[in-house]
């Protein structure tokens, strides 16, 4: 993308005017992305007892094509090499063309629980006989999403126990994430079963389990795009192939392997307004879906290109929660050029398969410390209370020593306080 080249090397202002320039946002945007907090009257509406903002650093990753399009993306995160990695990461996969996404369906499921059963499989037969009486139920209890071509879908039942039975209401939240929406529907929905089949409902609630908002994205590079020095592109991307089949086979790789693809996704998730507690509980369950906890993306070597491959559920929304309210997620919609939740759906999933190919590549060749080490000692010279302009001095001088620690950095902060 024009204008964004070296861009981490820029001044925070330059950065900014850069957004202006290239009219991916207005002077105004761009002041109160300069200036950005909460009043308190909207933090007092959001959550209870509310103090102050706990603030996190926003930036933007990078050389992101996904289906033809470039995207700049916002990316909240208090992890120094998240954003360069990401924007690595893309980097590889733009020069092969890009990323290609699919989203099929964005379907939200709720649950209705009866507990207490006797006679489970005829009970659930019954249920199912009224399925329409129970969608019309639905959509009466949230109008609104109906007008907005949404509304609710299926009813399916199933079995857990003998004695436990789950209705589950499948709707179309159209831009939502829907967990109110579909919570008001089932609330409904359980008032119905148990006065005319007189059950005992345990609990009504959307499921983060959201299997029927899967998005996935793939990409291709030709083996030789991966070189790096001595080391042949084939060489890495075996590596990689190998490294991804391990994520398969052992649990405590794949949680690492998973934890690097959601340093992404959470990122971009936050900076959208998105409840990320949600996308984390549905990715990993979604993670162990045959019953053993495997890594969510896939690499494979076919015919001389590593072909990299992410699914995973993403109920991510446009609009309702906080996603509405809070305003400097409007204009990190408008630097995404978003034209809808499947399009956000797309963006993220990106980012993460972006994000596992950077940490991977690293971890193939250099090890991941050689990347990591220079942001991370940013942040140990910041804790250790070296001022801005002292920061890089500090790092230069500690990379130059065996032991990498608060006491050294004190130290050489000491020295140059002391040579001035
Ligand atoms: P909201 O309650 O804010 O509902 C979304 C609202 O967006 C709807 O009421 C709808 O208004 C409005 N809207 C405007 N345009 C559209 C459109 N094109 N498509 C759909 N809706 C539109 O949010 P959700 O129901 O989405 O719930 C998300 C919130 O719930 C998040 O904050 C989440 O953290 C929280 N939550 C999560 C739970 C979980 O994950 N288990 C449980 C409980 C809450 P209108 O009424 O006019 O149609």
């Amino acid at each position: 993308m024009n204008g964004f080249s070296k861009y981490y090397q820029k001044d925070r202002q330059t950065r900014l005017n850069i957004l202006v320039e290239q009219q991916k946002l207005s002077s105004a945007e761009v002041e109160k992305l300069a200036q950005a907090e909460l009043d308190f009257e909207l933090g007092d509406t959001m959550i209870e007892n509310y103090l102050t903002q706990y603030q996190l650093p926003e930036g933007l990753a990078l050389n992101y094509v996904i289906d033809g399009k470039e995207y700049l993306i916002p990316m909240v995160t208090e992890e120094p090499s998240v954003i360069a990695a990401a924007s690595h990461g893309a980097q590889l996969v733009k020069k092969s063309g890009g990323f290609k996404a699919q989203v099929k369906e964005r379907l939200m499921i709720g649950q209705i629980v009866l507990e207490q059963v006797s006679d489970a499989p005829t009970l659930a037969k019954k249920i199912k006989q009224q399925q329409d009486k129970l969608l019309t139920l639905a959509n009466e209890a949230h109008p609104s999403i109906v007008s907005r071509g949404g509304g609710a879908r299926e009813l399916n039942v199933r079995i857990l126990a003998p004695d436990m039975l789950s209705v589950d209401l499948v709707v179309d939240v159209k831009e939502a994430m829907g967990a109110n929406m579909l919570n008001t529907m089932l609330e409904a929905c359980a008032k119905y079963l148990e006065e005319e089949l007189a059950v005992e409902v345990l609990l009504s609630i959307l499921s983060n389990y959201a299997t029927r908002c899967l998005v996935k994205v793939t990409c291709e590079l030709p083996v030789e795009n991966l070189t790096k020095g001595e080391i042949s592109g084939a060489k890495i991307a075996q590596k990689i192939a190998s490294a991804s089949r391990l994520a398969q086979l052992d649990p405590y790789r794949a949680t690492t392997h998973n934890k690097g693809i959601m340093n992404g996704i959470d990122a971009v998730v936050i900076a959208s307004g998105n409840d990320w507690r949600a996308v984390e509980a549905g990715a990993h369950a979604y993670a162990a879906r045959d019953e053993q906890y495997r890594g969510l993306s896939t690499w494979k070597l076919k015919g001389g290109k590593l072909c990299g491959e992410l699914e995973l559920p993403l109920p991510l929304a446009t609009v309702g929660g906080s996603v509405s309210i809070v305003p400097l997620v409007k204009i990190n919609q408008r630097l995404l050029e978003l034209e809808d939740a499947k399009e956000l759906e797309k963006i993220v999933a990106a980012v993460g398969l972006g994000q596992n190919l950077a940490a991977l590549y690293a971890l193939v060749t250099d090890g991941i410390q050689k990347g990591h080490m220079k942001l991370q000692l940013k942040s140990l010279a910041v804790s250790i209370g070296a001022k801005p302009q002292e920061v890089s001095q500090v790092v230069e001088k500690i990379l130059a020593k065996k032991a990498r620690d608060s006491a050294t950095a004190q130290q050489i902060l000491a020295e140059i306080r002391g040579n001035k």
